[in-house]
């Protein structure tokens, strides 16, 4: 069972995974009950409740009776030391937590001890009462946070997103009204990914987590495109986008931390760290861009890898190579791909625009759990092309079990494993797979419609094999990378 969330009943129960669940929304950590009598027009109650320690962020949901009688309840609140905002009766909920506000709240640290709701009584008649019930609920860290208490759509589906992006919250930059360069909002970020049709991004800013109360800000208004908390973990050993939490995270390393216990920490909090453009040149020319661990570090604490960035299979941050050495070490690594934009206005389809490369998901719905738990999976592909509809959809089998492209099948030799490819959108195109890197003449095959799929063979060997689909162009160019399926891998992902 997951820790108790801000969030309401649909997404607890979503995490928590349980039918059961559904018939019981979590439980507020305080109910504050009370009356409003009419003596109290044009006064202001302080109700308050105290909070304990490790606290992270608090969500506040208000009711209250006598609406008919146009009786109004404004809301708003202190901390133990500071006033942290006020909402009138334009909110009958917030959250407030370090990194990001509902908007009319102010972002800061949780402290323990005495806070309290401001009721304000603009209005209620003499002689008129009302009762009102404010429901508390604490949250304590999670790796998967969310800007939003429910999922942006249901149903299992192909999700498009972009996992990589700066604004002005760390290095980038547009032109403003004026045409000067100046650091670009993240609303213009947010705009541009809707556009191009992405059902999700992560901004990424470099180790800082102000852009979240941005994100808290624009969430419900982009109803359709959903934020997944990130930041990039910027060392000088290397850069890894880190999915899922909202609160600090120390990414300092040096004497005492090393890049190792960064993954030991994101793997605690059930975070996604993913490495990102690893053969990216190191020097003066980009501090720290490529992967330049202390020898101590394990690259079994990696299961998520940026290898595509930018767009580009051949730029100088492309990272398929080093990937893929990665899983010739027999290491089970989900691809992923991340535009690494600096600046919302350029134009889409160009290099580092938004949206290309997309990273393409199977997730159950359009939540961050969902979504993170899927790339864990490898449930993925990267569209190269940024196209707003291609698919690369492969599922194997070898007659007893099904493995879609990240999961593992058990091939004993001499069982013939079946493919099957389901493609949308690529026509004109190639499809092929490669055998631990190398392509497999017997398995390379043209696509002919809009919506294809395409059946082959493979013999298994009863060895163990990495072997992922691509497809690409008539003269080799690559369009959309896809994920391993893992043959005779007995070691389980986490
Ligand atoms: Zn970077
Ligand atoms: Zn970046």
């Amino acid at each position: 069972m997951k820790k108790i969330r801000s969030v309401s009943a649909l997404l607890f129960c979503l995490l928590a995974a349980s039918i059961a669940c559904a018939q019981s929304p979590p439980r507020p950590d305080i109910v504050l009950r009370g009356t409003i009598t009419g003596k109290q027009n044009h006064t202001y109650e302080m109700v308050p409740f105290d909070v304990p320690s490790g606290i992270v962020a608090l969500t506040v949901t208000f009711h209250y009776t006598g609406h008919e009688q146009r009786t109004t309840i404004d809301l708003g609140l202190f901390d133990p030391q500071r006033f942290r905002g006020w909402s009138g009766g334009n909110k009958s909920t917030f959250t407030v937590s370090e990194s990001n506000a509902t908007p009319s709240y102010l972002p800061g640290p949780i402290l323990p001890g005495t806070w309290k709701l401001i009721l304000g009584v603009p209005n209620i008649r003499p002689g008129a009462t009302s009762q009102y019930e404010a429901d508390i609920y604490f949250a304590r860290q999670d790796g998967e946070e969310s800007f939003t208490d429910q999922p942006l759509r249901n149903g299992p589906a192909w999700y498009r997103g972009d996992l990589h992006m700066h604004t002005a919250h760390s290095d980038g930059s547009c032109l403003s009204q004026s045409g000067r360069k100046v650091p670009c909002p993240v609303f213009l970020t947010a705009q541009a990914a809707s556009e191009r049709g992405l059902d999700f991004i992560a901004v990424t800013d470099h180790n800082t987590d102000s852009h979240e109360d941005a994100l808290r800000e624009l969430q419900p208004y982009f109803d359709q495109l959903l934020f997944v908390p990130g930041r990039e973990i910027t060392t000088f050993w290397g850069h890894a986008n880190l999915f899922g939490p909202t609160q600090f995270f120390d990414f300092r390393v040096g004497d005492t931390t090393t890049t190792r216990t960064l993954f030991e920490r994101a793997e605690k909090l059930h975070a996604i760290l993913s490495i990102n453009h690893p053969n990216a040149p190191t020097g003066e020319e980009c501090m720290g861009c490529g992967w330049t661990p202390q020898q101590q570090f394990d690259p079994r604490l990696v299961h998520v890898m940026e290898a595509v960035n930018g767009g580009d299979e051949d730029g100088p941050h492309a990272s398929i190579s080093f990937w893929e050495k990665y899983l010739d070490q027999g290491l089970r690594v989900t691809a992923i791909g991340g535009s690494d934009n600096h600046n919302a206005q350029i134009p889409a389809g160009k290099t580092n625009a938004i949206g290309r490369p997309e990273t393409v998901v199977y997730a159950d719905n359009l939540s961050v759990p969902s979504l993170l738990d899927a790339i864990r999976k490898g449930h993925v592909f990267v569209d190269l092309s940024a196209s707003r509809d291609r698919i690369l959809d492969v599922s194997v089998t070898d007659n007893q079990q099904m493995a879609k492209m990240g999961d593992a099948l058990a091939a004993p030799a001499n069982s013939t494993i079946a493919i099957s490819a389901h493609l949308v959108a690529c026509q004109g195109l190639l499809l092929r797979f490669l055998l631990d890197g190398q392509p497999v003449h017997a398995l390379q095959t043209n696509i002919q419609q809009t919506e294809q799929v395409l059946a082959l063979t493979l013999k298994a060997d009863g060895k163990k094999h990495w072997l992922r689909p691509d497809v690409v162009t008539p003269e080799g160019r690559l369009v959309l990378l896809g994920n391993p399926i893992y043959l005779n891998y007995t070691e389980s992902r986490e």
